[in-house]
């Protein structure tokens, strides 16, 4: 049994149910569990046979942060400058052309990259929605995806998203990366055999995941929430991202994006969507009542004009929300320190006094999230949960006279640099902006080698 104690920790945020704060605290973890935690001026008995005792000495600890919401393949195509100026449509239009040469290496290293640099930023779990599947690449994708989250250490939930409608059909994407519905199907069968698993402490989990009312079939939608049901898995796609697929359901099925998909059996606590952001009040509702969860992705929203999704609202009803950085390409990076940062701001922008405070987006993107995936055993630090956690170092000297609140701190100030150890399942992933499992270096030119491979096609 690996024992290890974290001692000494100047403040403990737990985002636990009574929201405490534990000053001079410490955490004890066996096998990856957080045994007990508390004040150390009380103690703890657990003293004996410690494999790792970790100075926490001018600490703030967190729980460790979950996205719910990325597309990890997009880390290699961020900044170009034939997309910054177009919003959703056009801009997938045209990267869709790029994307069509996605291949296994491509996938692996902008997942190690795009993980990577979520793990240094204070995420412990991930959250990938992957749908672009090239005919010429073959279905290892998310296989891969599975091995390059095995070799950093992180939670990782995968997708097997799936598009049928292409252009020919009135959909976006080019033929090359359109699939029929049995051979997605059949896939996504595979891998929730392969890989899914429930148990708690679970490093590995799928849910099915089309990629939006305008780029699949009625027929996809619906068969994929009968089999995602027939498999105990989750269900996730985007919606009300803009007004533009408003426009596209109400003139294709004369109905509003949130009744499509209700009438497609897309509705309920098994399911989540992508952003939320052109809801009206009933449509926030009827998330509320049937337990329907958001991803909300500010930074991407901002950065495509999509809008602002009703946040203050949607707490008020009790939908369940969680944070996401959404893809690489639209965000252009892949940190949710920085999004919780800018979600605080975008919120006060909007909603003045009935904004979320600091310490609201924090509970986002850890209990929020944790509820949105379907986990009790993360998004908080209390006893039975996992050890999965970050640090910040107050003693850095931009946070001087900062640490009044340490609940709201990551979005009232904002964390510039990385976390100063971020640990998961008990394990150490990254500490002072390094991965432990990884060769970065290594890991960045072999990222490069994909790059110039896949825009050369272009
Ligand atoms: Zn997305």
């Amino acid at each position: 049994m690996k024992k290890v104690l974290i001692k000494n920790i100047k403040y403990i945020v737990t985002c636990d149910e009574e929201d405490r704060l534990i000053p001079e605290g410490f955490i004890y973890i066996e096998d990856g569990v957080i045994k007990e935690i508390g004040n150390q001026v009380s103690g703890t008995k657990a003293e004996d046979g410690l494999e790792e005792i970790i100075d926490g000495k001018d600490m703030i600890v967190y729980p460790g942060l979950i996205n719910t919401h990325h597309h990890l393949y997009q880390y290699f195509t961020r900044n170009l400058p034939q997309v910054q100026n177009l919003e959703l449509f056009d801009w997938l239009k045209t990267l869709y052309e790029i994307w069509k040469n996605l291949d296994e290496e491509v996938i692996r290293y902008s997942s190690l990259l795009g993980m990577g640099e979520l793990i240094k930023n204070g995420c412990t779990t991930c959250f990938d929605h992957h749908y672009v599947f090239p005919h010429k690449t073959g279905s290892r994708l998310i296989d891969v995806q599975f091995e390059a989250s095995e070799q950093l250490g992180i939670r990782f939930h995968a997708s097997r998203g799936s598009m049928d409608l292409s252009k020919k059909d009135g959909g976006l994407p080019p033929d090359s990366v359109v699939q029929d519905i049995d051979s997605i199907l059949n896939d996504s069968e595979r891998l929730v055999r392969q890989y899914h698993n429930k148990e708690a402490g679970s490093r590995k989990q799928v849910a099915l995941a089309p990629c939006s009312p305008f780029s699949v079939s009625a027929d996809l939608l619906k068969e994929s929430a009968v089999l995602a049901r027939s498999l105990g898995v989750r269900l996730h796609t985007h919606l009300a991202e803009t007004l533009d697929e408003e426009t596209y359901t109400l003139e294709k099925y004369n109905m509003r994006p949130l009744e499509y998909m209700s009438e497609l059996g897309w509705i309920g606590k098994d399911v989540w969507f992508a952003h939320g952001i052109h809801f009206n009040t009933a449509e926030l509702k009827l998330l509320a009542d049937t337990g329907t969860g958001i991803a909300h992705c500010p930074i991407s929203n901002m950065k495509l004009s999509s809008g602002i999704a009703r946040i203050p609202d949607m707490l008020k009803l009790n939908v369940p929300v969680g944070l996401a950085v959404d893809g690489s390409a639209s965000n252009d990076g892949s940190n949710l320190l920085e999004e919780i940062r800018v979600a605080y701001l975008l919120h006060r922008l909007n909603s003045s006094k009935a904004a979320p405070s600091g310490y609201d987006i924090l509970k986002l993107a850890t209990a929020g999230s944790a509820r949105v995936l379907g986990r009790k055993d993360i998004g908080q630090l209390s006893v039975g949960k996992m050890a999965d956690l970050f640090m910040i170092n107050s003693n850095n000297p931009e946070l001087t006279g900062a640490d009044f609140d340490p609940k709201s701190m990551l979005g009232t100030i904002g964390i510039k640099g990385n976390a100063a150890l971020t640990m998961i399942g008990g394990e150490i992933a990254a500490k002072d902006g390094r991965l432990m499992t990884v060769d970065e270096e290594k890991t960045a030119y072999m990222g490069r080698q994909s790059v110039y491979k896949l825009m050369n096609q272009y």
